[in-house]
């Protein structure tokens, strides 16, 4: 019986964990993948937006040679980090549902075993969840939702779904690196926050015409060969041999229905949760991270959520003192 299981090790599950180890709870890290596994699957050559130091944790300095880190120094982070403090992380382990037991546990049901807990924090984030477009074709190998690298796409006519930092992102290095891209974008603007130092770069490339932008313009269908797409002047096809729709994530809302938490009924979908205290209607079952905001995915990051494992490990303290009496 673990005084807490945290189900996601990406850095708020890790963050939550350093908090346990620290204030000596016994504690396990249940992640389906990869140490830090939606960070490992950004784009290799991508840099964060926050600098090293808003995304520290536990008072651990984040070294990297410039002011903003990129994948490969979080990555390396994030190792030393769960190294140097033995956090205790199980890999290759998802969670498939959880049931409570009695009136203070709950039974946690991983693909291997079954954990038994007072305490869960659910760190699931939103990066395995793809907002899918629903148009016929989506399911062809040549339409990705995740993107990694630009070298597959040398010489190919690539189709960008999306207005924001990542659509705009994939836009810019494709086409830096030998691609012809075309963006469809299904508002009249790319979208307004997308970050001040990529902003001017892709306008100047679409003003220019490197990069064919399509406002107004959704896509319809796609095949091996080609994509329909309706914009103002109604229906018409380009040539094209990759889609890379960065069309976002969500969280993945079949995982937490097996978990049993609730959802609101509003456009947000978040899990049902305490602000403050960051409980759910069970009693003992957090949520934390980007988790927190439900489809409302640029609310959250790491850098606003840093705080979550010191207010959640501070009441699972306070209650064990309580119940230790
Ligand atoms: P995640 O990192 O998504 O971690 C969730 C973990 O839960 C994953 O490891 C996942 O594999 C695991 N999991 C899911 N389901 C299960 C299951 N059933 N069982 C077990 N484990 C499971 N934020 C910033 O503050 N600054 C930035 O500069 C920044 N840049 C970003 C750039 C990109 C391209 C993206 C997409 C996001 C960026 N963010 C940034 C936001 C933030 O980095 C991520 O959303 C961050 O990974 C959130 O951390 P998290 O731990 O809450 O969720």
């Amino acid at each position: 019986m673990y005084d807490l299981v945290i189900i996601g090790g990406g850095p708020t599950g890790l963050n939550v964990a350093l908090t346990a180890e620290k204030a000596g709870l016994s504690y396990v890290v249940l992640e389906k993948g990869v140490l830090v596994n939606s960070i490992y699957q950004f784009p290799v050559n991508m840099t964060f937006f926050s600098t090293s130091q808003k995304l520290e944790i536990g008072e651990t300095p984040f070294i990297s040679h410039t002011d903003k880190p990129t994948r490969k120094e979080a990555l390396e982070y994030y190792r030393r980090l769960q190294q140097s403090y033995k956090l205790k992380v199980k890999l290759y382990e998802p969670v498939v549902s959880m049931r409570r037991v009695g009136e203070k546990a709950y039974e946690i049901q991983t693909s291997k075993a079954t954990y038994t807990a007072a305490h869960v924090v659910v760190a699931t984030g939103f990066y395995d969840t793809p907002r899918m477009l629903h148009v016929p074709g989506e399911d062809l190998p040549k339409v990705k939702h995740y993107y990694d690298d630009a070298h597959p796409y040398v010489g190919q006519r690539v189709l960008v779904i999306g207005a924001a930092n990542s659509a705009c992102d994939v836009a810019l290095e494709t086409y830096q690196k030998g691609a012809e891209v075309t963006m469809a974008i299904r508002q009249h603007e790319l979208y307004p926050k997308v970050k001040y130092w990529i902003k001017p770069n892709i306008e100047n490339r679409i003003a220019e015409g490197s990069i064919q932008a399509h406002f107004n313009t959704e896509v319809k269908a796609i095949y091996p060969d080609r994509v329909d797409l309706e914009g103002p002047e109604g229906k018409f096809t380009i040539p094209n041999d990759f889609v890379l729709a960065m069309t976002g994530y969500e969280p993945n809302y079949a995982l937490l229905a097996a978990l049993g938490l609730p959802i609101s009924e509003d456009a947000a979908a978040l899990p049902l949760h305490d602000e403050e205290t960051l409980e759910t209607p069970l009693p003992g079952v957090y949520i934390a991270g980007v988790l927190c905001a439900g489809r409302r995915t640029s609310k959250l990051f790491i850098e606003n959520t840093r705080d979550h494992g010191e207010i959640i490990i501070g009441q699972i303290v306070a209650r064990k003192e309580v119940y230790a009496k």
